[in-house]
């Protein structure tokens, strides 16, 4: 990122977030929200129209009832992990966490002082881990399954079936499932199925954000729901640490879920439109890559080059100037791997995948 940042004409793959503007009518929301004087601290879980709001919508995607006090709105996804982990987790219990995965998970459990036990996940079963895998490093410590679909950063979607299995793993074990679901509504090819469809006694904590579904990275507002036994202890963890979120903000959540849905279509056919485009000049390239069922990356292998990731991701800015993220950023298994982002102008993107062919025959 440092070289990407010095280099100006620098076309930039390796960013995560929507290139799509965040709608009018949620703006002005908390544009109107702050002239009423909505500038205050609100609760520590949130404003209570936002996690009604909340509440109903995970309530039509589980099929059951959820109550507005299992909802806690948090900073972002981040937060709402952190105060989960927080929550569930004390220093030296171990946390089952996936090769290639996101980062700041094995981050977070550093700071709590927990162990991440990593599982590797393969092409082989579709960057799916199975319930094999979990049986064979499962122990007495074992307090929190993450799970992360669609995934970041291979875009993986877990399906009913193999969800249910996981949840009921879970059970099997007595631990928790923390399931991060920022990018649910980024899938292309078939309809998703949340974890906390399969949860029947309150093991599964579900993580959702507004940054990726309507273009909010930096308003920074997500949510998590949790049994009504867990979501009071997620609630409390927010006290010392954030208080509440920025009040102005949850009015804006607030109009992006009770508004227009268009914008989430629109930029759900624009990434899947993306990916097809690109796939095939890949594939046609002999540059394999993982076809993502969603979220918004692509996930290549360049071990065709004779370099590592981090040789290529470097030659690839000093020669190409494209920008792309290390494979071995998202676990140490990945040293024939980068990540690119479909979220780029789609004239960038063409260009980025062309140079970074070029790269790799080099
Ligand atoms: N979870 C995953 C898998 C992500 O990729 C990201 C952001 O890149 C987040 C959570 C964080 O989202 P938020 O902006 O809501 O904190």
């Amino acid at each position: 990122m440092d070289l990407a940042m010095a280099m100006p004409d620098c076309i930039r793959l390796e960013v995560g977030e929507p290139n799509f503007p965040t709608a009018p009518h949620i703006i002005d929301a908390a544009h109107r929200a702050a002239l009423d004087g909505q500038t205050r601290y609100t609760d520590n879980s949130g404003i209570n129209g936002l996690r009604e709001a909340i509440a109903e919508h995970r309530g039509l995607c589980a099929g059951r009832t959820v109550l507005a006090d299992q909802v806690v709105v948090t900073t972002g996804a981040m937060g709402a992990l952190f105060s989960a982990l927080i929550a569930l987790v004390d220093p030296g219990d171990e946390v089952i966490v996936f090769d290639p995965g996101w980062p700041n998970y094995r981050m977070q459990l550093q700071l709590i002082g927990a162990k991440p036990v990593v599982v590797a996940t393969t092409e082989a079963t579709g960057h799916i881990p199975t319930v094999e895998q979990l049986e064979a490093v499962a122990t007495p410590r074992t307090k929190v399954v993450m799970v992360n679909s669609p995934s970041n950063p291979t875009g993986a979607v877990i399906d009913r079936g193999r969800m249910a299995g996981l949840v009921e793993f879970v059970r099997s074990v007595d631990a928790y499932m923390v399931s991060d679901e920022v990018y649910e509504e980024m899938v292309f090819d078939e309809s998703y199925v949340s974890a906390a469809v399969h949860d029947t006694d309150g093991r599964v904590v579900s993580i959702h954000s507004f940054s990726k579904t309507y273009a909010m990275t930096g308003w920074r507002v997500g949510y998590a729901v949790a049994s009504p036994e867990v979501a009071p202890f997620i609630r409390k963890c927010q006290e010392p640490t954030i208080g509440c979120v920025n009040a102005p903000a949850q009015y804006a959540a607030l109009a992006a879920l009770t508004g227009s849905q268009e914008l989430v279509e629109g930029m759900r056919c624009a990434y899947r439109d993306r990916r097809d485009t690109v796939l095939p000049l890949l594939e046609a390239a002999g540059v394999p890559a993982f076809k993502p069922g969603g979220a918004f990356y692509l996930w290549v292998d360049i071990s065709g080059s004779g370099r590592t990731d981090m040789e290529f991701a470097t030659d690839l800015i000093q020669n190409q100037k494209v920008a792309v993220v290390p494979g071995t950023a998202f676990g140490s298994g990945n040293t024939g791997r980068v990540r690119i982002s479909l979220a780029t102008d789609p004239g960038e993107l063409n260009e980025g995948v062309r140079r970074l062919i070029d790269e790799v025959r080099s």
